[in-house]
């Protein structure tokens, strides 16, 4: 009889240690998230029997919580794209994600995803979920009416604009109000249920099944507070999310992170990505992740212009909310402020829920210095820099685009105080298992694991770099990667595995 203390998540349980198996499947999917049900719903449409393990009661993951923005472009652009008037070429979509990745971009996930992000999207519209044919061309975090197309990355920012056309690409599903993921989530599930994917809920995977050799078989999952033990012919497909909320780890891998107090998403304690290492699996990018102060809309805010605690701006104000919050952690100290004239300030639209208040109000620019404690001819000799060159329509120090341009000379002023150790900066890690584009789970060596998948960010995929993150990506890539994980699984079963057991 196999002891407990025999497999853990980070020590697999070996083949010939399982006392019985309790089920049988050709894939075994772990988390019923935006990654799993994908995964699931293709594995399923192959033939394949497939089992879903997901730890809470219900569907949905953080997907659920989401705003249900997907990042969608290329191949000439989707229906609501063109309808608004973009053509969105794919070697544009493509360039700007090369460019969202960052330094440690995944070329072949990103050639992947942009030769067939729009076929992703018709995927989607396949399995029930529905996008209206429209556009917003103001700035906003997600649309609270039922629309769809939104600009949600830095697109039309120095540099991205300098090297891919610019497009709204942020396709919003059909659904009004906050967290319209749920929407999205709920119809996916649907699906699940419909094509006939064996669910468990209440079931947490504690610990991969491998061989001498190292190739996965199983999983081990409690239920009822039982080990039950699954064998899963074509393979495990990890989708159980990050690991924001297991602060220890967030400690040990992406220490910045903990300076945002407010990690946003489920469970994401890190469970799948420990599965998946203990069978050998290798973690990469685990410092990187998304964090954001809502600070826009309204647009005009961007008008505005950031300093921080020595009086001097650091970003082009146009980039995308979560670029510019980055650039914020990279600043010394903790005192940041996003300064207004009469004319562009308006409150926020989550200002008070992020906590960004006003700091300081003056008649003049050295007013609001001497108020916020700055060394004389700091904040204001920066903002007398930025006017002089915003009235004709310019910024040589950081690019911002000529109709965010406006000089900040119309009393009173203001400056919204955007401490991080004040105001609330939300985060997701972007971290996870290193896999190729078809899911399968690589080693340091970066060789494939027999019989291990992941998808979603359990994987490191598009989203991998907080400069470059867009509103969207996350769920495009959980979508689209859950797909190539649970076809890939399907195969290693339909043709038989090269692990014998
Ligand atoms: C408030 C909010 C808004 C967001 N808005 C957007 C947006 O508009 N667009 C976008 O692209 N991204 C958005 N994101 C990010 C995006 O939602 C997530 O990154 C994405 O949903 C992650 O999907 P996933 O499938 O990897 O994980 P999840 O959707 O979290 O699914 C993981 C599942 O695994 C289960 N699980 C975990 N551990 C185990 C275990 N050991 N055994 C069994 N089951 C387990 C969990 O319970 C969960 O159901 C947002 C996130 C939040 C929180």
């Amino acid at each position: 009889m196999t002891r407990p203390a025999d497999y853990s998540l980070s020590h697999p349980c070996l083949l010939s240690r399982v006392p019985r198996f309790d089920f049988e499947t050709d894939v075994a999917v772990v988390g019923f998230g935006a990654a799993g049900s994908c995964a699931a719903i293709e594995a399923r449409g192959t033939g394949a029997r497939v089992m879903l393990f997901e730890v809470t009661s219900g569907s949905g993951g953080a997907a659920a919580l989401s705003g249900g923005e997907i990042y969608v472009g290329g191949g000439g652009g989707s229906l609501q794209q063109r309808t608004a008037g973009f053509e969105d070429r794919t070697e544009d979509f493509h360039s700007y994600l090369m460019m969202a990745g960052g330094p440690n971009a995944d070329a072949a996930k990103v050639r992947l995803y942009a030769d067939n992000a729009l076929a992703h999207l018709d995927w989607l519209i396949a399995q029930g979920v529905e996008f209206k044919n429209s556009y917003i061309a103001e700035r906003v975090m997600e649309p609270l009416t039922d629309d769809c197309l939104v600009w949600t990355g830095s697109e039309e920012a120095w540099p991205f604009s300098a090297q891919a056309r610019p497009a709204p690409r942020g396709h919003t599903v059909r659904r009004e109000g906050w967290s319209a993921g749920k929407y999205l989530m709920d119809t996916l599930a649907a699906r699940v249920h419909a094509v006939g994917v064996d669910v468990r809920f209440d079931a947490r995977a504690i610990a991969l099944v491998v061989d001498e050799r190292g190739a996965v078989h199983g999983l081990v999952v409690r239920i009822d507070n039982e080990p039950r033990f699954v064998r899963a012919r074509g393979g495990v497909v990890l989708c159980a999310g990050g690991f924001i909320m297991n602060r220890d780890m967030v400690k040990r891998h992406a220490p910045a992170l903990l300076r945002s107090d407010h990690p946003i998403g489920t469970v994401d304690d890190g469970s799948g990505i420990r599965l998946g290492m203990s069978a050998g699996g290798a973690s990469i990018n685990m410092m990187e992740g998304f964090v954001t102060v809502p600070w826009y809309p309204p647009g005009s805010l961007v008008k505005g212009i950031f300093v921080n605690e020595l009086g001097q701006r650091f970003i082009n104000e146009d980039c995308y909310h979560g670029r510019v919050s980055q650039f914020i952690l990279d600043q010394p100290g903790n005192r940041i402020w996003l300064l207004q004239d009469h004319e562009t300030y308006a409150p926020g639209l989550l200002h008070e829920t992020a906590r960004i208040g006003i700091g300081a109000a003056g008649e003049s620019w050295e007013e609001i210095e001497r108020e916020l404690q700055l060394p004389e001819d700091t904040l204001s000799a920066t903002v007398a820099f930025y006017n002089r060159h915003a009235s004709r329509g310019e910024d040589p120090l950081f690019h911002k685009a000529k109709k965010w341009l406006k000089p900040l000379d119309k009393p009173p002023f203001v400056a919204l105080d955007c401490r991080v150790d004040h105001a609330q900066y939300s985060s997701f890690t972007l971290g996870g298992l290193d896999t190729l584009p078809t899911g399968e789970v690589l080693t340091e060596g970066r060789e494939a694991i027999a019989g291990l998948y992941a998808a979603g960010r359990n994987a490191c995929g598009l989203p991998r770099w907080g400069k470059g993150y867009s509103s969207g990506l996350s769920i495009a890539d959980c979508t689209f990667s859950g797909r190539q994980a649970g076809r890939q699984a399907a195969r290693a079963a339909r043709e038989g595995s090269a692990r014998t057991s």
